[in-house]
């Protein structure tokens, strides 16, 4: 990773207020991200995957501040994001945008490509009117489309059309940093892989730097450099992308891991069913807020909110990944797979045959 990530995101919070009553008066907040920090070099794609609900979505907003956060920082080229206003504000969103996960909500139904296309660059002053065309010939065509389907609406389109559109939309801005929050969940299996080879083609040709939201981790494994693992609002496991699907060490990422489909018999583990719901981020369990689904929870998880453990760039937040690092000097491999043996264990209530993603 270059020196200056081009985004760093540090201790980010974004939490919505609880009110009932006449008065609407605030009895709470929902934590939906608690203290979240990563950093994206250029070039880079960083994966942050986890169940729904989990606050993935809402990083990625609050990066562009879609919606607002409540704390900690995100700095974009070393600009404070949280502290730019007005025109400033609105010519760094220029340069970080977002494709969101459902093709067919997204697009106006009542806007043609053209005007759906040509609405960001008017907004944000850019060109006269032969150039905006040429822009937005130029981004239909780099996502596989033709001009043609400029005097066109989105319902004379597929999803997967749908999708390189919105693709198009994003791109005619010129921008450096895209939020792709589930870009291909919506879509056909079959198309699915189309849209991802597509979003590795333009960060390759365009030198474009991605934070990739999914509950995918196939789709996530083939296109990402590193991997955030988000749980109840933080992250909970942190590591390239290899060395993550190599040996996973948090109980949780084990879990997700368990249910992904392998060809591959040697790649295969024993699927993992984890029981209980995900807790209210209104109301986080104390200490390890995986605990009360984890198969491997100990006194100290319920009371001990585990601090992170680094070995090679390798970030994990559990008691028991911990110590098994330490008795295997910091060896990630082996202490994973002490980690995967802990969990195939039969414990009662706690662990069951089956899947969960
Ligand atoms: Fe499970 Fe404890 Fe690790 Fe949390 S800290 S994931 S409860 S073993």
């Amino acid at each position: 990773m270059s020196a200056e990530p081009l985004l760093a995101v540090s201790g980010l919070e974004t939490h919505f207020p609880v009110r009932r009553g006449l008065m609407r008066r605030q009895v709470g907040s929902v934590r939906a991200v608690d203290g979240v920090s990563f950093a994206i070099a250029k070039r880079r794609t960083l994966g942050l995957v986890g169940e729904s609900g989990c606050g993935k979505t809402t990083v990625g907003r609050s990066i562009l501040r879609l919606v607002e956060p409540t704390g900690g920082s995100v700095r974009f080229a070393g600009i404070d994001v949280r502290a730019t206003h007005g025109s400033a504000l609105a010519a760094l969103r220029r340069r970080m945008q977002i494709v969101f996960q459902d093709p067919y909500g997204s697009l106006n139904p009542r806007m043609t490509i053209r005007a759906i296309l040509e609405e960001g660059l008017v907004i944000h002053r850019l060109g006269t009117a032969a150039e905006r065309l040429e822009r937005m010939q130029r981004a239909l065509e780099r996502t596989g489309l033709t001009a043609a389907a400029l005097g066109r609406y989105p319902h004379e389109f597929s999803g997967g059309q749908r999708q390189r559109i919105a693709i198009a939309r994003a791109l005619v801005l010129e921008p450096e940093f895209l939020v792709l929050d589930e870009p291909v969940s919506a879509l056909d299996v079959s198309i699915q892989a189309q849209v991802v080879n597509l979003l590795v083609e333009l960060r390759e040709q365009l030198g474009l730097t991605y934070l990739f939201i999914s509950h995918d981790l196939s789709v996530v494994e083939y296109l990402a450099d590193e991997v955030a693992v988000m749980y109840l609002g933080r992250i909970v496991e942190h590591a390239a992308a290899d060395a993550l699907y190599r040996a996973p060490l948090h109980p949780y990422t084990r879990a997700l891991f368990s249910a992904v489909p392998r060809i591959d018999p040697a790649r295969r583990s024993r699927r993992i069913v984890l029981t209980g719901d995900v807790p209210s981020p209104a109301n986080p369990p104390p200490g390890c807020r995986f605990h009360p689904r984890c198969p491997l929870a100990e006194r100290v998880c319920r009371e001990v909110d585990p601090p992170a453990t680094v070995v090679a760039g390798h970030t994990v937040h559990c008691h028991v990944a911990a110590r098994e690092l330490e008795k295997a000097g910091g060896d990630a491999e082996t202490a994973a797979a002490t980690v995967a043996d802990m969990m195939a264990r039969p414990l009662a209530g706690t662990l069951v045959g089956g899947g969960d993603s």
